[in-house]
């Protein structure tokens, strides 16, 4: 569904960025111990609030412009989706491609093993690429 006005674009952008704070949030407080104790009450009540969201955003895909709101690639044959967040405003969308920090890919046995992925993304096209880095050979 295209976004029916500027208005709202800003307010999915904005929704999209408390989602993905939110889910940020909840994991640290899960990985660091305190979804089970001081911070459970809170911590339940903002999952609560996040859990339709995700569904409810899915609808918009295009900004009012037509442009698209989120571009995904996936990488490793599905194991990994990167995306990235279109600026809800034309002119703050960067003027050439980039590239992400690379990612390890998910290990045979330790962090790095199966080498790194960077991940880029081209403005003109609104899509993603992927290009591998071999792992490091310790000799
Ligand atoms: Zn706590």
């Amino acid at each position: 569904m295209i976004s029916p006005n500027h208005e709202t674009d800003l307010l999915i952008w904005s929704v999209r960025r408390v989602v993905g704070a939110g889910e940020w949030l909840l994991q640290e407080l899960s990985d660091h111990g305190h979804a089970d104790e001081c911070c459970e009450g809170p911590a339940d009540a903002l999952a609560g609030a996040l859990v339709d969201l995700p569904r409810q955003l899915a609808q918009f895909t295009l900004y009012s412009d037509g442009r698209p709101i989120v571009s995904y690639i996936d990488v490793d044959d599905g194991a990994m989706e990167f995306f990235t967040l279109w600026p809800p405003h034309p002119a703050d969308v960067p003027t050439g491609p980039w590239e992400e920090l690379p990612t390890a890919v998910a290990p045979h046995r330790k962090h790095g093993d199966r080498g790194y992925v960077v991940v880029g993304w081209d403005p003109a096209t609104f899509s993603g690429s992927v290009r591998y880095i071999e792992p490091l050979r310790v000799v």
